[in-house]
């Protein structure tokens, strides 16, 4: 085989054998964020160059160097998505969201594009699942807006992650921050990297999150933003730990994390594991107080996280974490001739309207052939189709598990074999509570209810 070309490096394709995996993880996503009252965004994959220039920060690696930005036709600077934020920001603004009770709760699933060195946990094409909350100034938001994010962990049972937070202060305190940090730094100027000399003036805080191994080793005894807190910015974050602790969140305090976007402002926090190498952080997030205006808005105080949907697998992985069994194929109808062929059609088409999957053959295989292709589906129930059955106007149908068999009549097929299948599954339920262990209530309403 000569392929014409390969997928591009840094992307990944998610096959059909694995996807039912991601269709879970993102299903208890949506449903707990909504359970915090989060409803859902999608915003385009591309935007004006500009939204993440100003959105994201002109001084962050990823404006400065990890942005896949073209020239349309019309000579138009367009980019692929870097984050999710700045788009659910701009989409808040034009569609005048701010005019609803504030806060507004939003959350996505989107694929995000960064040219980055492709590594493990490190990809060029690669999927967030985010929230933003946005108008909501009180300490208690950032602890809420935490415990989603805990919340999401534990209901996937993903264990041994640990929360780091800090916070960076608002512009007021970063001020003098910021003076103190170019005193630090300008003694070491020269053993920078260029990029972060460039940051010195501008940004010195970004330094701190260089991820060269001679500058992070400078930064290592940088002033830390906690001795430069305001008043108000000392007691905000005192009231997150506060609210953190009630819930019974643990959490480091770690005053390094100033997290690779220019808008946060105080709390900011990630959730990092030490099982999957380097790329350890697996959620980034936290305020954003200046965002909303800097895209042209009032002064809306909001808050929110990302979470890399790739990392989380090799996570879940490396910890063997259990998913939910992928959903089989209810039935198999394995067809002899032109007739039998055109009965499958209708009677499939019967059961998928009531809401079962039902497949049939379609590639002019042997009734073997047939039998071993529904095997390899994993077929709850096969059944033959010949003209015979067709004559009588019944049918066998064989679970595929026990090889049980059962004569069911093809008049009001569909309700027949969803009764029988009903019964089997009383049958084992009762076997299951005869055993005196627990009882597993999807087995009986899962697949065809
Ligand atoms: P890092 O420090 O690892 O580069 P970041 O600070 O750039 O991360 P954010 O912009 O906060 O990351 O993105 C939120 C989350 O998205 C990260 O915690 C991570 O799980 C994921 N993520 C970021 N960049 C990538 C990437 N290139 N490939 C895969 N996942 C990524
Ligand atoms: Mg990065």
């Amino acid at each position: 085989m000569a392929l014409i070309t390969k997928a591009i490096r840094g992307t990944q394709d998610l096959l059909p054998n694995e996807s039912y995996k991601q269709q879970y993880i993102e299903k208890q996503m949506l449903e707990t964020a909504f359970n915090f009252g989060y409803k859902e965004i999608r915003t385009p994959v591309f935007e004006h160059t500009e939204l993440f220039q100003r959105g994201v920060g002109d001084t962050t690696d990823v404006v400065q160097k990890e942005m896949y930005t073209f020239n349309d036709k019309g000579n138009r600077s367009i980019t692929l998505r870097p984050e999710g934020t700045a788009g659910a920001v701009r989409s808040f603004l034009e569609h005048g969201l701010y005019n609803e009770p504030l806060p507004q709760k939003v959350c996505y699933l989107t694929s995000c594009y960064r040219y980055e060195k492709p590594q493990a946990g490190r990809l060029r094409e690669f999927h967030q699942f985010g929230v933003e909350c946005l108008g909501a100034a009180e300490p208690v938001a950032d602890a809420e807006l935490i415990s989603l994010a805990q919340n999401i962990f534990d209901i996937l049972q993903i264990n041994n992650l640990h929360l780091e937070i800090n916070s960076i202060g608002c512009p007021q305190c970063r001020q003098k921050y910021y003076d103190a940090l170019k005193e630090y730094f300008k003694k070491y100027e020269n053993e920078l990297c260029e990029t972060c000399r460039g940051r010195m003036e501008r940004n010195p805080m970004r330094i701190l999150d260089c991820k060269s191994p001679v500058c992070s080793g400078i930064a290592k005894d940088a002033p830390t933003i906690l001795d430069y807190l305001c008043d108000d910015c000392k007691e905000h974050f005192e009231a997150v730990k506060g609210y953190l602790d009630i819930m019974e969140i643990p959490y480091t305090i770690n005053p390094r994390i100033v997290r690779g976007l220019d808008y946060y402002t105080r709390t900011v926090f990630e959730f990092v594991s030490d099982e999957i190498g380097a790329q350890g952080t697996v959620c980034g997030g936290g305020r954003y107080d200046g965002l909303v205006e800097e895209l042209g808005g009032s002064h809306i105080p909001s808050l929110g996280f990302a979470m890399g949907l790739e990392r989380l697998m090799l996570l879940m992985e490396a910890q063997g974490t259990p998913f939910p069994e992928e959903q089989r194929p209810d039935l198999f109808i394995a067809t002899m001739g032109e007739v039998a062929t055109k009965k499958a059609l209708a009677l499939a088409n019967e059961l998928r309207y009531d809401g079962a999957s039902v497949l049939y053959d379609i590639a002019g295989r042997s009734l073997k052939a047939q039998m071993k292709y529904a095997n390899k589906l994993n077929a709850q129930y096969s059944m033959v189709l010949g003209e015979d059955e067709i004559v009588k106007g019944k049918a066998t149908v064989k679970n595929m598990d026990t090889g049980d068999q059962e004569e069911i009549s093809l008049e009001d097929f569909s309700e027949n074999f969803m009764r029988m299948s009903i019964n089997e599954s009383m049958k084992d339920l009762q076997n299951t509570m005869g055993d005196g262990q627990g009882v597993d209530l999807s087995s009986l309403f899962g697949g065809m209810m």
